[in-house]
């Protein structure tokens, strides 16, 4: 069974074709500054070899119909295409950001799965819109393939109210959907089945916590193979310190940059988001760049480092608690994948969690699952790369496979 993998922001689309029923990846790539003279079209196909091949083509792409026409002419390319046909194409799978507390898990998309996205967009305002328009597109381009959606936010939907309700008026919950939601479960989901076969046994009988380092990051508690606890919250500005975002702040600081600075709201949600973070902290959002910068001496680069770390350290201490036990710690994504320096900071003087990290394990280089607490510690220290487009394909195909209509929750 052939599954496209779509993930469409305002002037991107992401793309992956997944062979499901063989594991394989038959090509991916993106399209860029969609509306732009400058648009941009970037194909890898991936060779029976399992090397890749890519193409490049520049020029304006003029609208997001536009920009899937050219992906599926080039997965059907007579000469290096991957499929003869895009009929051959059973079904997309849609990443969409917001689920609100409609989506507890992947939807076969139909009229009253738009209406309840759509109900969802004050919440996802610059997310949402575009993961429509990604499903409009292509149940036009695809009249017969089924569509999916896989939400963001639908794996943190077993966090109980303890966890989820802010301490503000109720109403504001009741009314106004005000709650915490969490990001990025495609990924936690997926590293925490991962670890579940590592260990060879049931995700259900395993408390882990799972910690997303990428340009965005995010950290979830997860007990009984269940997501209790998440550090984003109703936006993903919450939480850990990211690329560009602040995380966790004082929630009176918006006031004191209005009032002592003549700020607005926009501008205040500029500085949070785009400017703050890593690259608020010493120039660049860029974890490689960053450390490049501390090895060299530079002191706001190894300050920042330490304020990025010193945050996931706290929150590790503090799913310790919510859990009460922890059978293991996985790390992934960009920065959780590829930085031992940031993985030995986060899990520094918890050895009396449990949680050790084996100096020579943690610099080892290499894919795959890899182990790097030392032999017979308590807690299993896991690097697991994580694969959020694999995920959605796998659940796109169990939804269609098992054709339950998945609730709507009102
Ligand atoms: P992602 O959003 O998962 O693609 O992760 C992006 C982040 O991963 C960026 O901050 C990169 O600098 C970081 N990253 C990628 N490779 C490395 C590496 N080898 N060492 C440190 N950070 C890395």
């Amino acid at each position: 069974m052939k599954i496209l993998v779509i993930n469409t922001g305002s002037s991107s689309i992401k793309y992956e074709l997944f062979d499901v029923d063989n594991h394989k990846i038959l090509a991916g790539g993106m399209a860029e500054k969609i509306g732009e003279e400058s648009g941009i079209l970037t194909h890898k196909r991936i060779l029976p070899n399992g090397e890749s091949s890519e193409e490049v083509e520049e020029g304006l792409i003029s609208d997001h119909h536009e920009g899937l026409n050219r992906i599926v002419a080039l997965l059907v390319d007579p000469v290096n295409g991957v499929i003869a046909d895009k009929g051959e194409i059973s079904a997309i799978g849609h990443r969409v950001v917001h689920g609100g507390e409609a989506f507890h898990s992947t939807v076969i998309i139909d009229d009253e799965v738009i209406a309840a996205v759509k109900e969802n967009i004050s919440l996802a305002p610059l997310h949402n819109p575009p993961n429509l328009t990604g499903i409009e597109v292509a149940g036009s381009i695809f009249p017969d393939a089924q569509q999916v959606a896989v939400f963001d936010t639908a794996f943190h939907q077993t966090i109980p109210m303890r966890a989820f309700l802010y301490a503000i008026p109720y109403e504001m919950y009741a009314r106004h959907k005000v709650r915490r939601y969490g990001f990025h479960g495609t990924s936690h989901a997926y590293v925490s089945e991962q670890a579940a076969e590592y260990f060879g046994r049931p995700l259900g009988e395993l408390n882990l916590i799972t910690i997303h380092l990428g340009n965005g990051a995010s950290m979830a508690a997860i007990q009984a193979g269940k997501c209790v606890d998440t550090t984003m919250g109703m936006t993903p500005l919450a939480g850990l310190v990211m690329g560009t975002r602040s995380g966790d702040v004082d929630p009176a600081l918006p006031f004191f940059l209005a009032d002592n600075l003549g700020m607005t709201p926009k501008d205040i949600d500029n500085i949070l988001n785009k400017e703050s973070g890593l690259k608020g902290m010493c120039g660049t959002n860029d974890m490689r760049e960053v450390i490049e910068k501390k090895d060299e001496g530079d002191e706001q680069a190894e300050i920042a480092l330490e304020v990025y770390s010193y945050r996931i350290k706290k929150y590790i201490g503090a799913y310790f608690a919510v859990l009460e036990s922890l059978d293991g710690l996985v790390f992934t994504a960009g920065i959780g994948e590829n930085a031992p320096y940031i993985r030995e900071l986060s899990c520094k003087g918890l050895n009396r969690l449990g949680i050790e990290i084996d100096p020579e394990r943690n610099n080892r280089a290499g894919n795959g699952i890899r182990e790097i607490n030392p032999p017979g510690s308590e807690v299993k220290v896991l690097v697991i790369p994580t694969n959020e487009e694999l995920k959605i394909a796998r659940e796109t195909k169990r939804v269609i496979e098992s054709k339950i209509k998945a609730r709507i929750f009102t």
